[in-house]
């Protein structure tokens, strides 16, 4: 068996050992007889699953008591409507368009109230992040919107806007524990799993208490209520019960790990290898300005499209796989989510490396 060093922006990299685990216990969860898979959501076993899940991202991300965390279906993307559909009372929002996520959930939530596009990189292909600390928020905004790691571009809020007292609404597919944070300066935060946390499937919102009520947009499904899943504990319906087990057993790996501090040092230093090499390069370059380089998705150019596309066959050739950049902007991006250890970084960067050499 060989195993790549997968730069997968999403689905991505799991930590082998999570894998190994699941591996294990395949055929019999734990002498229930029975794979997670195939086990009732009402079980007492599946119960002790998606409860410790909880308990353990709350412990991991020091989630205060009154915030709720949902394990939803339907991908990040079926947050951009159920965000303006739970929480647009007034029906104004404000949103900062920082890449395409951003701008899809901009787009989405502008049929059901009034969008202010408070701010925008897209001037410069979304290759830095606006100036937040004092934007015209609007006086009746429900909330003020970020997408805070910008998967696409590379891009990553490193202060979080200035909302003037206004409720923050953060899309962290991304980033979602690559880093400690103050749950606090939330209203929301949300993000699918599939990029820094486990299979495809499992959408985790963790919302403020006070914000999840009855008071919806008329018409909103019950499935698309987050009261509906707040009550009833993720429960209401089948939730993505696998997803959730292989969460669960993240997160006890990332509180092995040490904890979010530790993986925020990890991730630095693994980035810092590449930056680095971006900085000194005569053949590559990075697109993104410094101060706003994400620590989780670094994309690249050579600056011609035939070296890049030579570039991504080779290094497919030699182990590193899914290093094409987005389909909207080119080039290469090398994901490093928080499964991809240092050593496929440096593996990455020595390679790198040696077409520069071969092809300057
Ligand atoms: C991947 C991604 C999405 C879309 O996720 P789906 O689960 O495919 O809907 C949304 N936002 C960000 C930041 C992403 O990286």
């Amino acid at each position: 068996m060989s195993r790549v060093y997968n730069f997968s922006a999403g689905p991505a990299v799991l930590p082998e050992e999570v894998l190994k685990e699941a591996a294990a216990e395949m055929l019999d969860y734990k002498g229930t007889g029975m794979s997670v898979m195939e086990m009732s959501h009402r079980s007492k076993a599946f119960e002790e699953i998606i409860t410790e899940a909880e308990q353990d991202l709350r412990d991991l991300m020091n989630i205060p008591d009154n915030y709720k965390v949902l394990f939803l279906q339907g991908g990040a993307s079926q947050q951009f409507a159920m965000i303006p559909m739970n929480l647009m009372k007034n029906k104004v929002a404000d949103y900062i368009v920082t890449g395409q996520w951003a701008k899809k959930a901009a787009k989405e939530a502008e049929k059901y109230g009034k969008v202010n596009v408070v701010a925008s990189s897209a001037d410069k292909t979304f290759s830095y992040i606006p100036d937040c600390s004092d934007l015209p928020i609007s006086e009746d905004a429900d909330y003020v919107y970020i997408c805070e790691n910008n998967t696409i571009y590379g891009t990553k809020f490193k202060t979080l806007p200035n909302t003037k007292g206004k409720d923050l609404v953060a899309d962290v597919s991304s980033c979602f524990l690559s880093e400690p944070v103050d749950v606090t300066k939330y209203a929301m935060i949300y993000g699918g799993v599939q990029k820094n946390i486990g299979p495809a499937g499992v959408v985790i919102a963790i919302i403020r208490e006070d914000l999840i009520t009855e008071d919806v947009l008329p018409g909103t499904p019950t499935m698309l209520t987050y009261k509906t899943h707040a009550d009833a504990k993720s429960l209401y319906n089948t939730p993505p019960a696998y997803g959730i087990y292989i969460c669960g057993k993240v997160f006890k790996w990332l509180k092995k790990m040490g904890g979010l501090e530790v993986m925020k040092e990890r991730n630095e230093k693994k980035a810092k290898v590449l930056y680095d090499f971006l900085d000194q390069s005569k053949l590559f370059k990075g697109t993104v300005v410094p101060e706003d380089r994400s620590l989780m998705n670094v994309p690249f150019v050579t600056g011609d499209a035939d070296l890049d596309a030579k570039f991504v066959k080779e290094a497919k050739e030699a182990g590193f796989e899914n290093l094409k950049g987005h389909r909207t902007v080119g080039g290469m991006r090398a994901s490093i989510y928080n499964a991809m250890p240092y050593e496929g970084v440096v593996a990455l960067v020595d390679f790198m490396k040696k077409f520069e050499e071969e092809n300057l």
